[in-house]
């Protein structure tokens, strides 16, 4: 193999460019070297190149959602052999730790922890996977790269902020933010049946996008509507049974503490750069329960079974693809949420 790939790299904030950078290589006995066949430009990139993340320290190769194929790996990979195309956590886990045992993956205290943030990641030709026998996921027969993209990232996380929500059969479930991620909250609320699901966003094109692929049921514009009134409407004047904050902003934090009815939860998935206040001297008296986290991808089998199975599909939101080469360009489009674009899938690196 080479002794150099391409990868892009992190320098400080605003500070981001392709480079050649040394090939990973294996260095516990556990670890495995993917190639990066698909990956993708998430959220998360977008704070670390804006410098929203002061903990992801230069020089930093981005990039936490993959699908590969396995080139190498060390001795105590029992799990996947050289050949197999993997879908891939961006959390890594080492499975022994105090968190790990108790599942709570997102904390695993081996030093690894997220691709892209304390540990190279994938918007490379190649990247190194820490504790392989627990992160790499084989892609069935039959499915696309495309198809499993978001089970190691996005849809893990779409998956834990339903999960948190409680949602149970009948429900009205309320979904601050239309974005990638929220969608896939959506996706995933829909697995415990509620009545309805409200997409709410001022991006008009993104309420239209989740309704016409079946993610909600209906779409809600701030920038046209009052929100918290139209769900109470909806709802015999008591608001959404479960909200769902998708974005990590303050206006659609506060609409989720606001529109859920009184014994309802609020569910926080979305990445905050500042502080927020709780208003406890009207929240108290709702009697209400507020779950937030970082997701432990702890369900990625059971969404491939669900992809598998036609339950989700997301392939909706690959809606801009193009070479590691012109990443850059997707930085800018996705990032700025230009031309519509929901998800800027990255291919491998055109010599
Ligand atoms: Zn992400
Ligand atoms: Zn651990």
């Amino acid at each position: 193999m080479a002794e150099t790939m391409k990868a892009l790299v992190y320098r400080g904030p605003e500070k981001i460019g392709i480079e050649d950078v040394p090939m990973p290589q294996i260095v516990e006995p556990d670890d495995a070297i993917v190639r990066v066949t698909t990956s993708t430009i998430c959220g998360t990139d977008i704070h670390i190149w804006h410098g929203g993340m002061p903990e992801v320290e230069a020089p930093r190769i981005i990039g936490h959602e993959f699908v590969g194929e396995v080139v190498a790996v060390g001795p105590a990979v029992r799990n996947s052999k050289v050949g197999d195309k993997v879908a891939v956590s961006c959390v890594t886990q080492c499975g022994e730790c105090f968190y790990c045992v108790r599942g709570i993956y997102s904390h695993c205290t081996t030093g690894s922890w997220i691709f892209g943030y304390m540990i190279d990641g994938c918007q490379a030709e190649y990247v190194r996977v820490p504790h392989a026998n627990l992160g790499l996921f084989t892609v069935p027969e039959g499915l696309t790269e495309e198809d499993v993209l978001f089970v190691g990232d996005i849809l893990s996380t779409g998956y834990f902020g339903a999960e948190n929500a409680r949602i149970e059969p009948g429900d009205t479930v309320a979904v601050m933010g239309s974005g990638p991620v929220g969608m896939c909250a959506m996706a995933t609320a829909r697995l415990w049946g509620p009545a309805r699901i409200v997409a709410v966003d001022m991006i008009q094109e993104r309420l239209d996008a989740a309704v016409k692929h079946g993610v909600a049921d209906i779409g809600l514009n701030p920038a046209k509507v009052n929100v918290a009134e139209a769900l109470r409407e909806m709802t015999g004047g008591r608001g959404a049974d479960r909200t769902i904050e998708a974005v990590g902003a303050k206006g659609t934090y506060e609409l989720a503490l606001d529109a859920v009815r009184p014994g309802g939860n609020v569910s926080m998935i979305g990445v905050f750069e500042k502080p927020q206040s709780l208003p406890m001297n009207t929240l108290w008296i709702k009697n209400i329960q507020i779950n937030m986290g970082l997701v432990n991808a702890n369900r990625i089998p059971e969404l491939i079974n669900l992809i598998q199975t036609g339950k989700i599909n997301m392939n909706f939101l690959c809606t801009h693809r193009a070479p590691l080469n012109d990443i850059l360009k997707g930085y800018d489009v996705f990032g700025n949420k230009k031309d519509n674009c929901l998800k800027w899938v990255v291919t491998p690196y055109v010599k």
